[in-house]
């Protein structure tokens, strides 16, 4: 149900919108069609003013060349004999006219047959030079241009000619002297302009006017005659008044009713307007049809409704666009908040089963798991935290902490300091991790050593705080222990037997005969017993290098490594360099196991035959500390197996025909670690291998001092033996309980060396 609203909802949307579209669309349709029908109203109306705009240019230009040329006829009355200066200066102002189309204005005088050498004579005695005239024969009278003025384009002359060969001219003429008045011609080609090619012949026309003088009884003096050329002249004019949006054809009724086209004039366009006037023009019947383009008629509209429908769409699809916007927002709305709903339900459902995934571990996991926030109010404490804590009732006062729970140091007598607790610390930002402290108060009267891992808070808590784990380590620090002791007892217990089969066999190569068979022999027994005990004194270094506590103090790096060096070169050949060395804080008898087993390997791992060398120097380091590297043009170490090497017993395949139990190096760690430092390896630049180590620096002694530590180191190196020896002894390492020299424990020192060198 809900699903088909939602459904119906979604539909309304667009419903709506496609209405006001097509509406909007209809709209648009309906104002361009008033539009349209506006505009072609508008169109017809300015093609009537165009039309009869060109119609009154066509009549106005014809009436004026009728006045000027009837101006001129009159004149031309007045004079008794008209000679060519006359003719000139009343024709002249016909030059700066602009008479469009005009091509010619002559003073044409009838000659008969009999009298052509004396008008001849007697017109160019009036001015007409050189006119000779040529009567065409049939014809009793003829007709002569004597005077001719040439206007628009017109440079041959028909002076002479008999205008009779124009039988359209010949007609006007006698036409007007018939009827005393201006007459026009049907169109013909003017006689000007037989002599062109025939593309650049018009057809034209003249006007004649009669010239009667204006005596009692007239007299018959001649003709003034206009020609026009038809095309010019109806471009011309009709190209004034349109600026070429028109089209038009000027079209004569002859005296036979034919109609003939003076001119037509074409402008480009699909002419859908079209006019037609008829009007008079002497006694002839002249027609003017003017033709338009209704888009490029100016005033007419073009664009508009083009526009109109353009925008109207437009604005329809944006109107439309908007509705459906606006009619499917709300659902769509309406759907995103179900959707957020349904992903917080969802997210909290998560939460829910999260936090009780997490309540489920922290109740049934056997660590201790305490969260305070940043005043130390407790926040989370899981049931194996209570149980271990041995107090039902949480306290939130740091300073009382050590009380309440009984917190003391891993030796059970000495209360912590609430400074050095591992929730306090990490409340001021840092980490710890295997803090040892025992816990005893009336719960736990026996109390339980545990190891802490404290934390800052992680910032996604959303709060500030700490959190500690904690577990129980009473047991596994028992069993350690019995294993220690078990060890120690183990090594004791199989160094007295092998001392004493060394020694026996020891005396027995003293008393044989030096080519005695069996001497090799026992020389094998001491050696395998020496490699025995080499094996046994690693194994308890391995302890030591755990367990022993460190008697840090400052050492002459320099001597030390001279030392080991010494001792390692006293039975072989090698050479070896020794850069300029600092101080360091250290544990003497540990730091010389350190360089005498890297010293060690480095003299061990060398090819079959090769001279083995050593350099060890000191590279540049952070302040405060010293690095020290030990370098050496051995076998090297493949890449793969440098990380691995610190391992115990890891040992690379390269370093299998030398003797040796992979333990060394992990030894190396220990002693480096336990100083603060770290230790890496890399091959050495020009072969062999280059190992590193980092110790905290220490400031170089005064002499008195450096006297009194020099006495100090041979004192530790002395007990370096005894040192190892305590690691064997029962109670090592117990929290709070110093291990106990020893003194039942053989030099051991040279053999080592001699097993060394093996
Ligand atoms: P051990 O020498 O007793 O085998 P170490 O812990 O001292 O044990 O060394 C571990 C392994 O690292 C060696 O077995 C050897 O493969 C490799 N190694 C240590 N030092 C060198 C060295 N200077 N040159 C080449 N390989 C070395």
């Amino acid at each position: 149900m809900g699903r088909r609203m939602h459904g119906e909802r979604r539909a309304a949307g667009p419903l709506l919108a496609t209405g006001v579209l097509l509406t909007g669309l209809l709209v648009t349709v309906l104002a361009v069609g008033g539009l349209r029908a506006a505009q072609q109203d508008k169109a017809e109306r300015v093609m009537d003013q165009r039309h009869a705009m060109a119609l009154a240019a066509v009549q106005t230009e014809i009436a004026r060349y009728r006045a000027l040329l009837e101006t001129l006829a009159a004149g031309a009355a007045t004079q008794d004999e008209l000679t060519w200066d006359d003719f000139d200066a009343a024709s002249a102002p016909l030059d700066d006219a602009k008479l469009i189309g005009a091509a010619a204005v002559a003073y044409v005088a009838p000659v008969r047959t009999g009298d052509l050498a004396a008008a001849q004579r007697r017109w160019r005695e009036r001015g007409a030079a050189g006119l000779t005239l040529h009567a065409s024969s049939g014809r009793d009278e003829h007709y002569f241009a004597v005077f001719v003025r040439p206007l628009t384009g017109s440079e041959g002359t028909v002076g002479g000619t008999d205008l009779a060969g124009a039988a359209e001219l010949t007609a006007a003429l006698d036409e007007s002297r018939r009827i005393h008045a201006t007459a026009v011609s049907d169109t013909y080609v003017l006689l000007r302009d037989r002599r062109k090619p025939v593309s650049a012949q018009q057809q034209s026309f003249v006007f004649a006017a009669p010239i009667w003088t204006r005596a009692n009884t007239p007299e018959f003096k001649g003709w003034m005659v206009l020609g026009l050329r038809g095309r010019s002249f109806v471009s011309g004019v009709i190209d004034t008044i349109s600026q070429g949006q028109l089209s038009g054809t000027l079209i004569a009724t002859g005296s036979d009713g034919r109609e003939v086209t003076i001119a037509d004039r074409s402008v480009p366009g699909e002419p859908d307007l079209v006019r037609q006037s008829r009007f008079v023009v002497g006694d002839r019947q002249w027609t003017l049809v003017t033709r338009a383009d209704i888009g490029r008629l100016p005033g007419a509209g073009g664009q508009a409704p083009g526009l109109v429908l353009g925008g109207g769409a437009l604005l329809s699809g944006l109107l439309a666009g908007l509705v459906q916007v606006l009619a499917t927002g709300r659902a769509r709305a309406r759907a995103q908040v179900e959707v957020a709903t349904r992903e917080l339900r969802e997210a909290e459902a998560a939460s829910r089963r999260q936090a009780g995934v997490l309540a489920a571990v922290l109740d049934t996991i056997g660590d201790g798991v305490t969260v305070v926030d940043e005043t130390g109010h407790m926040l989370v404490e899981n049931p194996a935290g209570k149980r271990l804590m041995g107090t039902t009732v949480s306290n939130h006062h740091p300073e009382e902490w050590q009380q309440h729970y009984g917190v003391y140091r891993p030796d059970g007598r000495t209360p912590m300091p609430v400074g050095e607790m591992p929730l306090i610390r990490a409340l001021r930002g840092e980490s710890s991790d295997g803090v040892e402290l025992v816990i005893r108060n009336a719960v736990r009267p026996e109390g339980v050593l545990i190891s802490v891992d404290g934390r800052p808070l992680d910032p996604s808590a959303g709060l500030p705080g700490a959190v500690v784990v904690f577990r129980d380590i009473t047991e596994l620090r028992r069993y350690e222990t019995d294993l220690q002791v078990f060890a120690g007892v183990v090594a004791h217990d199989l160094k007295a037997p092998l001392a004493l089969t060394r020694g026996h066999a020891e005396v027995a190569l003293d008393e044989l005969p030096p080519d005695h068979p069996v001497r090799e022999r026992i020389a094998r027994i001491v050696q395998s017993t020496d490699r025995m005990d080499d094996m046994i004194e690693t194994l308890l270094a391995y302890t030591t290098a755990r367990d022993a506590p460190l008697k840090l103090a400052p050492v002459d790096l320099g001597a030390l490594v001279r030392d080991v060096i010494d001792e390692r070169v006293a039975h072989r050949e090698a050479t070896w360099s020794i850069g300029p060395l600092p101080w360091v804080r250290a544990d003497a008898g540990m730091l010389r196991h350190l360089l005498d087993n890297l010293v060690g390997n480095a003299f061990k791992y060398v090819r079959p035959g090769a001279i083995p060398s050593v350099e060890v120097v000191a590279a540049p380091a952070p302040e405060g500390w010293a690095r020290i590297e030990v370098a050496d043009t051995g076998i090297g170490i493949p890449d793969a197996d440098k990380s691995r090497i610190f391992e115990t017993f890891h040992r690379t395949e390269e370093a299998a025909g030398y003797a040796g139990t992979g333990l060394g190096l992990a030894i190396c760690r220990r002693i480096v670690e336990r100083h603060g430092g770290e230790i890496g390896v890399a091959d050495n630049p020009g072969g062999g291998t280059r190992f590193h180590f980092t110790l905290e620096e220490a400031p170089m002694p005064d002499d008195d001092e450096q006297e009194r530590v020099q006495k100090a180191l041979e004192r530790a190196l002395a007990e370096r033996a005894a040192i190892l020896e305590a690691a064997r002894l029962p109670g090592l390492g117990f929290p709070g309980i110093e291990p106990q020299p020893a003194e039942d424990q053989p030099a051991r020192a040279p053999r080592q060396e001699r097993q060394r060198q093996d």
